[in-house]
């Protein structure tokens, strides 16, 4: 099989021209998209465009924001977690799943936080299911969370956290995927300097911002180039590579 580019973890369900954001994104090699789930309204949709688009391939969860954006989360829960249930065949991760102590600065906010992470945690290992995790402000608290739960895979996106837990998570074998903030980010360039090419993957965060552009699954190209350059691996290479382990953390995407 030919290595193809795979953005995984990408809000493809915020894009008014998904069309298009796919047709840019094949034009690159860019050939699947991990569309991430944030909330109960944006689950619904992505399901909407896994079955309308074949390169769109699901993955379900709760933000760990959503417990400010949402004062209606508690009472959606167990309409969550049946939707998750229910599509378990078609959804290849949990996600965007975990803490933010960065964001929401609520702290009465966190107990709920917390319970919600718990069950989605609890899903992926009923499930068997590979986790994409969100850490920002609270590296400890995820990394001493995770060793209660037998889950086949880590991933964890875009990480800028202490240089301590990302030791702690190459130790354990977690998944780093790199967003194009690689390009300006002294975070980024320090996760992709300590991690070994078999545990990276690439990712566009879309459609986030980058120095003032919206992101977009074609901009990992770029990304692959500048971890090639950083890394000193032809891209070539680092692209088979990366290829692979996509296959081995995510494999329901074949
Ligand atoms: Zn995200």
């Amino acid at each position: 099989m030919e290595p193809i580019l795979i953005d995984i973890h990408c809000h493809a369900n915020l894009y008014l021209t998904l069309d298009q954001v796919i047709k840019e994104a094949k034009s690159v090699g860019v050939e699947k998209i991990i569309a991430v789930g944030m909330s109960a309204l944006s689950i619904e949709r992505i399901l909407e465009i896994s079955d309308i688009y074949e390169e769109i391939f699901p993955a379900l969860g709760i933000h760990p924001e959503e417990v400010r954006m949402n004062n209606d989360i508690e009472n959606q829960l167990d309409s969550v977690i049946n939707i998750i249930r229910e599509n378990k065949n078609k959804i290849c991760a949990i996600g965007e799943i975990g803490l933010d102590h960065h964001f929401v600065k609520e702290k009465e906010l966190y107990p709920l936080q917390k319970r919600i992470f718990e069950i989605m945690l609890s899903l992926a290992q009923e499930l068997k299911l590979p986790v994409n995790l969100h850490t920002k402000g609270a590296e400890k608290l995820v990394f001493d969370m995770l060793p209660s739960f037998n889950i086949p895979n880590v991933n964890i996106h875009w990480y800028s956290g202490p240089e301590e837990f990302l030791n702690l998570g190459i130790d354990r074998g977690y998944f780093f995927s790199i967003t194009p903030a690689i390009s300006y980010s002294p975070a980024v360039k320090k996760t992709v300097e300590k991690t070994d090419e078999q545990f990276l993957l690439l990712e566009s965060d879309g459609p986030v911002k980058y120095s003032g552009k919206t992101g977009t699954p074609a901009m990992i190209r770029d990304v692959l180039k500048a971890i090639s350059k950083f890394k000193d691996i032809p891209p070539d290479e680092l692209e088979n590579q990366i290829f692979e382990n996509t296959k081995k953390i995510f494999p329901k995407l074949f």
